[in-house]
């Protein structure tokens, strides 16, 4: 199956060459405007991805923003420590099985909105992001792909002052922050890719590369994560998957986001995001610096 599916204004539309597409319209009312339904019919969309060329296109891309690709998603998990020398930066030992968190849909945000940041040590994550296209229980890893509707690139951002304000940490609530999930720039599905399961991941601060990776470097693979996931949870259409972040990030240098800042997210084959970083007000834990960080920040 053949599509890059996103949304515009929060209707889903496809994605070929420099144009997009209505689904509502091109599929004729079939399929609808909501990009999680729409990927309940994902041959259609593939048939009709394949004949868009017949079909006069909505608008061009450059003349619109792109939103979140699934805004409707019902369900978000997210792997830490999924690559080994983010594992070690950090000073944690890699994990026996993938460690899971949540990050909450409603941080989801499109492949160029703002960050709004609410302390001073906010950081970036850039992450692979899978987008499950079929429900599934107990999905062995063979038959995990199939699973699979497509990629997305997405910033796993994270303030560490609430993530850390508490001993067990609270990863989903340090990483939830409204806006804190920019996901795009559209949901790229496995055939439009050459090799999906080696893509380069590359995250650049104000035009400087600070992490840069493959995908194929996963402690976890894909497989590993959905397998290890449906054991627990029914995963349903639309639910989206954070594969986890290499090396590079902020608080193993004692650097974080600054307003004004501009974060561009890579991954080959995916695309771009361009995310703006905006400060605004603290939250009530925003200047409390966590024990555990005090060994990462330069004096
Ligand atoms: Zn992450």
């Amino acid at each position: 199956m053949s599509f890059k599916l996103g949304t515009v204004d929060g209707k889903a539309v496809l994605i070929k060459d420099e144009n997009y597409y209505d689904v509502a319209t091109v599929s004729n009312g079939a399929i609808g405007t909501d990009s999680v339904e729409a990927l309940k019919s994902q041959s259609e969309l593939s048939e009709i991805y394949e004949s868009l060329s017949s079909e006069s296109a909505t608008g061009k891309v450059s003349d619109i923003e792109l939103g979140n690709p699934v805004p409707k998603s019902q369900n978000c998990y997210a792997v830490g420590l999924n690559y080994r020398k983010h594992a070690e930066e950090s000073g944690m030992d890699i994990p026996e099985v993938p460690m899971i968190f949540t990050k909450h849909t409603s941080c989801f945000v499109g492949p160029k909105s703002n960050i709004e940041m609410r302390s001073d040590y906010v950081d970036w994550e850039a992450e692979l992001v899978v987008v499950i296209g079929k429900d599934g229980k107990n999905i062995s890893k063979e038959n995990a792909w199939e699973h699979v509707a497509g990629m997305c690139v997405g910033q796993d951002i994270s303030d560490r002052p609430a993530q850390f304000a508490t001993t067990p940490a609270m990863f989903n609530l340090g990483k939830s922050f409204d806006t804190y999930g920019p996901m795009g720039p559209c949901l790229v599905s496995l055939d439009s890719l050459e090799d999906y399961k080696s893509l380069d991941i590359e995250c650049k601060l104000n035009g400087e590369t600070v992490q840069k990776d493959n995908t194929n470097d996963l402690i976890f693979d894909v497989p590993a994560i959905i397998s290890y996931l449906s054991e627990i949870v029914t995963l349903k259409v639309g639910d989206a998957i954070w594969t986890g972040t290499p090396s590079g990030v902020g608080i193993a240098s004692g650097k974080f986001l600054k307003d004004g800042d501009e974060l561009t997210t890579t991954i080959e084959g995916l695309g771009t995001m361009e995310n703006k970083c905006v400060r605004v007000s603290d939250h009530s834990r925003a200047k409390v610096v966590p024990e555990f960080m005090k060994g990462f920040l330069k004096d």
